[in-house]
């Protein structure tokens, strides 16, 4: 199973993620926690991405769309994955449909978290408050400052995207404004409807 969630930050991808690989044992690609990654190990990437992530910009999609090529051949990614994060633009988009049709695979779905933007600043803020109570380190691009320009590269880079999956058929919205528990089990209907019936 191949999918992607597609939603603004704080939408509640990463929650979902988490439950997903829990409930089907495919990988969380999140291009956001490799990146992450990149910047502490200090790689050339890491280098360059750094703060573009500070200030809330997007990297550049040939970055991305590397790091996303060479995660996707590893061993784990050979039954499925979960995109979260990834595509965030539209050019990001074609180059995964031609990194898949290269090997001969499809997406299965593109999951579209539908949430009401006002409650996102206030989602992210409690985010950070949780994170500080458990004594780890805060991400910086979580503040209310950083927040307004990821929602604005949302807005503008990554919510056309959802036109784009429309109309291959892929587009499923969920209500992303839901308790958690209620996405979780909305999005289990829905994926176990994608899985092949064994025999
Ligand atoms: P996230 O953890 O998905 O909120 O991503 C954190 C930051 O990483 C974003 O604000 C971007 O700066 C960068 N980033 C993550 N994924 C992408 C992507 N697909 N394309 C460009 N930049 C990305």
């Amino acid at each position: 199973m191949r999918i992607i969630l597609l939603g603004p930050p704080g939408a509640g991808k990463g929650t979902q993620s988490t439950r997903i690989v829990e409930r089907f044992g495919i990988p969380q690609l999140s291009t956001g926690d490799m990146l992450r990654a990149a910047v502490a190990a200090g790689t050339p990437v890491g280098l360059q991405a750094k703060s573009i992530m500070e200030s809330g910009g997007l990297v550049p999609d040939e970055v991305v769309v590397g790091i996303v090529a060479d995660r996707v051949e590893e061993a784990d990614a050979r039954k499925g994955f979960i995109l979260d994060g990834f595509p965030r633009t539209v050019a990001q988009a074609k180059a995964l449909d031609a990194m898949l049709a290269e090997k001969g695979l499809a997406l299965d779905a593109v999951i579209e978290f539908k949430v009401d933007e006002d409650a996102l600043v206030g989602r992210i803020a409690k985010r950070a408050a949780e994170t500080a109570a458990r004594g780890e380190p805060v991400r910086k691009d979580d503040t209310p400052e950083v927040f307004k320009t990821r929602l604005e590269a949302y807005r503008s880079q990554t919510a056309p995207l959802s036109d784009y999956y429309a109309e291959t058929g892929l587009l499923r919205p969920v209500d992303g404004m839901a308790p958690i528990e209620d996405v979780t089990r909305e999005l289990d209907g829905l994926l176990r409807g994608l899985q092949p019936v064994s025999a």
